[in-house]
This record gives structure tokens, C-alpha cells and sequence, in this order.
């Protein structure tokens, strides 16, 4: 069966914004792309679904989230001013206090807000991968789960990879079409070299996808190139040797094999003019996360010298505990005026446009994926990743131009439609794929026994 889907504006992004038109779907594919009238003659038989005053735009690409972590929500809002001790509070909640259970529903939870605010696709980190696999297959999304390592100690580098290799095998089971696996050593601080290695010549043989945290913080970088500062004393009191290389963290991850698997990384605040160079040439890619990022007081990193140097960037949420929301539109918007806002990049964020952004939140995420011949635009032949956000509200109207809508006047709450692989997973004000009144009142409970 193909179905037409028609609004007020289609924005394909790999070709310009048209009115009164739309896309028709056949299964998991769309098919034609173009204004009503020839959509009409292609398909005679289709049946047609009219939003009005909305733009159709390609799926929602979220490059770097944690669902597992969604019941933290506001939960670590007092610790925000000391990352070791936000780490910490968090860490001790999800492995002593978090059921599977638990973070499965919290997981589901995230993909029924990601799904809400027309996210297709994550790219997710999580200690609970098997929980949140199966989360993103319940709700209905696309996705790579990245199966997260943890290990700082070198003593027991081997030990922890095993436990990784177990993990992975297991995962692979849980894998469909529209679900996938990867690894993700957890960051530079919490792993040691020699299972960061071990884990890159993994992801290579075994062609897995990799994403990790690099150059987030400022602890981070004393602790690398000093040995100094809160990482460093964590590793002290744990009897963990630990010798500064004297690197920046971009250029110790490269020394330690992981720029080798052409990783996606989270943050990227602190680096230099090499870091960057080093990053282009090794085909690294971004998952930009300006939100949490200004919420946690991390930094401002240089989105314009990426995207100057060509490189492949997605924009990320990175967990609720950091943001508080899962809104690609709003984080477009954010890291669209934090860039304009950055005096000393004044010059070349003035050619930053809103256009620009809504790519980022698409095809930059498709591309940081691997995917991008499949995602992140509105063409004949790509899978069926959609949303429809109205443009109808006080806040919107009048429209001018849609991408300045949506990206300067809309946010998640616009979103009507979200469709994955050609199938509905939101519509009419709900999730339809699992049960929202369940997922609500269990993570209800779960915050209860997290504030107790
Ligand atoms: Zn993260």
C-alpha cells in the first residue's frame, strides 16, 4: 500500500523547500517525493494523509544520548557544579539503585520522548545495552546501541574487555534491521590505554561501531597532560598508577588506536587547532552536545572550526541528567545562537544559518551514523524516517520561510507525526507502539525511589 503524506511545506533538505506537496510511502520506503498534484498522478491509487499547515522533514538524527539514564531528569541538579561528584551520584544510582527493569522502562521512557519530539534515530550509550536495544525495538526506533566499557585500572584491562566480547555476542542476538550494535569505551578518564586498544582492534575485526566521550571537560585535560586535578586524584585513591602522557585527550585516543575506527565524538570541547586537524584527517566524526555541555559548565566547542574543516557532525542531547530534554530542534536552535553568541567566532558563525543546522539534526547524524545513503533526507529510495511538525501555533505564525520556523519557533511539542521505516510509532498526541499510562506510572515510582 503506498500512502501520500501531504502538509503546507516539505522540506527534503537534499533539495529546497517546496509548499503544497509531500512524500508518498510504500512500506519502508519512500517513493516519490514532489507537490501534490504529481504525487496525484505517480500514485493514483494512494491513500492520502493531509497535515495542513505543517513541515515534513526528515527523521530526527540524535547523535549521542544515554536512555537508560532518563528517570535522572532533574535528579543531579545540586551536584552540577562538580562533575566527579555528579559522576558519581549517577553511577551509584544506576548500579545500585536501578533495577533492569528499571532502566529498561527509564529506556523506553527516552525513546517515547525522543519518538515525540520526531527523533528517528539514536546513537545511544548505555551500561544496559541489552535493556536499551530492547527498548528502541519496543518503541519502535532506529538505532545503534553502543555497548558501554568501563576500566581504568590496567590490571584489569583484559578481565573487562572479556566482559565487553560476552556482552557484544549477546547483543548481536538482539539485532534487526533497524536496530544495531556498537561498543563505546566510556571516556579517556574511565578506561586505561590498554583496553582502549583492545576495544579498537575489536571494533575494527568485528566492524563495530564505535562512540565514545573525548575532551569533555577540563579535568580531563589535567589529568592527561599533568596528572593533576579530580580524575587524577580518583585514580590515586583507587592505587591506580597513573603516568601523564602529556597529550591533549584527541591526540592520547589517537595514540591509544581509537581515531583508527573512524569514532563518534561526544563533546569535543577542548581541543586545538592540531586536535581538529588530527580529527579531520582520521575521519573522526562529532556528536556536537551544546546543552549539556553549557548545563554542566563544560565549555563552548568550536562548531564552526568543524564544520570549516569539512568534518562530519551530528548534534546530540546526551542524557536527560544534562539537558533535562530530549529536543533536536531545540538543541538545533541552541547551538545555532550559542555559535552567533561566541564573540571570537563572530566571523565565521555570521554565515552559520538556520538551514545549516536543520542538516546538522538530520544528515550530519545520518552521516555520523554511517548512513547517510538511507537517512536524514526526503528522496526516492531512502527509508521511510520521517516527522511532521506543525506550524500552526502563536509562536509560529506567520511563516515566512519554514526551516526559520522550525528552527527559531518550534520545539518538540510541534512534532505530530513520527514515522520510522514507514511506520507510525507517533501520532495524534500518543505513542502508539507501547504503553504510555504503564511507562508513566513506572517512572513515577522509579523517581520516588531515587529522591527516597
Ligand atoms: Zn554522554
Amino acid at each position: 500500500m503506498t500512502i501520500i503524506y501531504s502538509a503546507q511545506w516539505t522540506v527534503p533538505l537534499s533539495s529546497p523547500p517546496f509548499t503544497d506537496g509531500g512524500i508518498a510511502v510504500s512500506d519502508d520506503r519512500i517513493v516519490g517525493v514532489g507537490t501534490r498534484q504529481i504525487l496525484a498522478q505517480q500514485f493514483p491509487q494512494a491513500e492520502v494523509r493531509n497535515f495542513g499547515p505543517a513541515a515534513i522533514i526528515p527523521g530526527l538524527v540524535n547523535s549521542h544520548s544515554h536512555l537508560e539514564l532518563t528517570a535522572m531528569r532533574g535528579f543531579l541538579e545540586n551536584e552540577e557544579s562538580d562533575f566527579f561528584a555528579w559522576l558519581k551520584k549517577l553511577t551509584i544510582a544506576r548500579l545500585e539503585r536501578m533495577t533492569a527493569d528499571d532502566l529498561n522502562v527509564s529506556a523506553q521512557w527516552g525513546a517515547c520522548e525522543a519518538a515525540r519530539a520526531g527523533v528517528t534515530c539514536v546513537a545511544d550509550a548505555s551500561d544496559t545495552a541489552f535493556e536499551s536495544m530492547n527498548a528502541l525495538r519496543a518503541v519502535g526506533l532506529r538505532g545503534i546501541v553502543f555497548q558501554e566499557s568501563f576500566g581504568p585500572d590496567p590490571r584489569l584491562a583484559q578481565e573487562n574487555f572479556a566482559k565487553l566480547q560476552t556482552k557484544i555476542s549477546r547483543l548481536r542476538e538482539l539485532e534487526t534491521a533497524l536496530v544495531k550494535c556498537g561498543v563505546s569505551p566510556h571516556a579517556p578518564y574511565t578506561v586505561c590505554g590498554p583496553q582502549l586498544e583492545m576495544i579498537a582492534q575489536f571494533a575494527i575485526v568485528e566492524e563495530l561501531p564505535l562512540t565514545m566521550h573525548a575532551a569533555e571537560t577540563s579535568m580531563e585535560v589535567s589529568l592527561l597532560s599533568e596528572g593533576s586535578g579530580a580524575f587524577a586524584d580518583g585514580l590515586r585513591s583507587r592505587s591506580i598508577d597513573w603516568q601523564p602522557p602529556s597529550l591533549s585527550p584527541i591526540q592520547y585516543l589517537k595514540q591509544h588506536g581509537i581515531l583508527e575506527t573512524k569514532p563518534l565524538l561526544a563533546h569535543c570541547i577542548h581541543v586545538d587547532a592540531a586536535d581538529i586537524e588530527t580529527l579531520g584527517e582520521t575521519g573522526s566524526k562529532i556528536a556536537h552536545c551544546p546543552k549539556s555541555n553549557a548545563k554542566l559548565g563544560h565549555g563552548v566547542a568550536p562548531l564552526t572550526r568543524f564544520l570549516e574543516q569539512g568534518m562530519t557532525t551530528g548534534l546530540g542531547s546526551d542524557s536527560v541528567a544534562s539537558n533535562n530534554v530530549c529536543d533536536l530542534l531545540e538543541e538545533a536552535r541552541y547551538a545555532l545562537l550559542l555559535a552567533r553568541s561566541d564573540v571570537t567566532e563572530t566571523n565565521l558563525a555570521a554565515g552559520l544559518s538556520a538551514a545549516d543546522v536543520l542538516q546538522l539534526a538530520t544528515r550530519g547524524g545520518a552521516r555520523a551514523l554511517g548512513r547517510s545513503e538511507q537517512l536524514g533526507a526526503l528522496q526516492a529510495g531512502m527509508q521511510a524516517d520521517f516527522a511532521i511538525v506543525s506550524l500552526d501555533g502563536a509562536q509560529q505564525i506567520p511563516v515566512y520561510d519554514p526551516v526559520s520556523a522550525l528552527i527559531f519557533s518550534s520545539s518538540a511539542r510541534d512534532v505530530v507525526l513520527t514515522v520510522v521505516a514507514g511506520r507510525e510509532v507517533y501520532r495524534d498526541g500518543r505513542v502508539t507502539t507501547v504503553d504510555e499510562s504503564r511507562l508513566r506510572a513506572r517512572m513515577k515510582e522509579i523517581g520516588e525511589k531515587l529522591k527516597a
